[in-house]
């Protein structure tokens, strides 16, 4: 057979990717087996109506031809708006590319930042693409952990572990734990990049998805607006994870450069799509705090359950995830998370499918209704419970 590029057959990096649970449990409800679906960030309610009203009007009204490939700008605009808002910092239609949801955006990051061969850090747990979205500009992968007994937040120290390095991609609000980076973390972050001369970037697609405290932009820090890259995302702010339309901040130089990308990969997103996006962000943040308001009551009454059932939860102050700790059960996260579907029908994410920093917990995605949702936690604290007794 004529041979396949090593790009693409190292993309995964070979062995499980993590995710056999969340296929195992898709294919026991295809089975008709009513399982509680507690795996993806995929939220219970849908775009909200009018947003498609506004996608559909636009699409009938002819902006269905290609559209302007960085974005059009009346949505780089918007971006840009809303970005000042939220951080303060000046940010106009130059510094805006729009990209096919976050997931392009952080590809072009890496694109932008890094030659192939070169190093490029990710923090472990991670979101499932990070390692192979950096695989697949050439780069070298390498997972930072930050550990789970400093509350998730990395140390400059095992940064500096690495030795040379060309970018650091960070998340937070994280995914998967729920965890805000505070000032000092971020601050030691700074130091770091700017000593090594190094790209900064920066995934806020949970950026509507706090419950507690401030999340700060690392574009914030004056010494890091131009090294930095924001990748951001309409999939969790207004609930559009199938519109695929995110973006990536940055210098205008670093944001030519994502525009040139896209003329070469994607070819820009749909008019119609873009126009949905517009009227999306004309809404306001109104309509972001009633698409998050769900998950902020669930966080809190599934962390007060928890915690009343002594299970650890994961101090965390945002996202529409909860980590649990599973460690004292004996079990591994990802025999606790199989062996609760067989048992009770519940699906949660093992942390062994976000690196190995996560081992030992798992992560429930707070992503059915409030009754559903909180009969499921009870049922995983009875579980929890038997297996704690089995370890003892
Ligand atoms: N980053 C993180 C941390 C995520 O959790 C996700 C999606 N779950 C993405 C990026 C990608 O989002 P999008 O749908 O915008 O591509």
């Amino acid at each position: 057979m004529t041979k396949f590029s090593n790009r693409v057959t190292t993309l995964t990096g070979g062995g499980s990717d993590g995710w056999d649970l969340y296929r195992k449990s898709c294919d026991m409800i295809e089975r008709g087996l009513p399982v509680v679906q507690l795996t993806l960030g995929e939220h219970d309610r849908k775009t909200d109506p009018a947003i498609l009203e506004a996608m559909y009007r636009a699409a009938l009204a002819g902006h269905t031809g290609y559209a302007a490939i960085a974005g059009t700008d009346a949505l780089r605009d918007r971006i840009a708006a809303r970005t000042e808002r939220i951080t303060g910092v000046t940010t106009g239609r130059n510094n805006v590319a729009v990209t096919s949801g976050g997931q392009a955006g952080l590809l072009a990051a890496h694109n932008i930042a890094c030659d192939p061969g070169d190093t490029a850090i990710y923090i472990d747990p991670y979101y499932a693409t990070y390692p192979g979205t950096i695989r697949a500009v050439g780069a070298r992968a390498v997972a930072v952990e930050a550990r789970a007994e400093l509350g998730f937040q990395p140390k400059r120290t095992d940064l500096e572990a690495v030795g040379p390095a060309r970018s650091l991609l960070i998340n937070s609000p994280n995914n998967p734990t729920g965890v805000v980076y505070s000032q000092k973390t971020l601050e030691e972050i700074a130091g770091y990049v700017v000593d090594h001369d190094m790209w900064l970037i920066s995934d806020e697609v949970y950026d509507t998805q706090v419950w507690d405290g401030v999340h700060l932009s690392p574009r914030q820090i004056p010494e890091l607006q131009d090294r930095t890259l924001v990748v951001g995302s309409f999939s969790k702010s207004h609930a559009m994870t199938g519109s695929r339309i995110g973006w990536l901040i940055g210098s205008a130089a670093a944001i030519e450069h994502a525009i040139n990308l896209s003329t070469h990969t994607t070819y820009g997103l749909p008019g119609f799509l873009q126009d949905a996006g517009t009227f999306a962000l004309d809404q306001g943040p109104g309509l972001e705090a009633k698409i998050s308001a769900p998950f902020r009551k669930r966080h809190a009454a599934l962390c007060a359950i928890f915690t009343t059932r002594g299970i650890g939860v994961v101090p965390s102050t945002a996202t529409m995830y909860l980590m649990l700790d599973v460690r004292p059960t004996g079990m591994s996260g990802d025999d606790f998370a199989d062996q609760l579907l067989d048992d009770h029908l519940i699906a949660v994410m093992p942390g062994e499918s976000f690196g190995r920093a996560a081992a030992g917990h798992v992560r429930v995605a707070l992503t059915t209704d409030d009754a559903a949702l909180e009969s499921a936690a009870h049922k995983l604290a009875d579980f929890y419970e038997t297996h704690l007794r089995d370890a003892a």
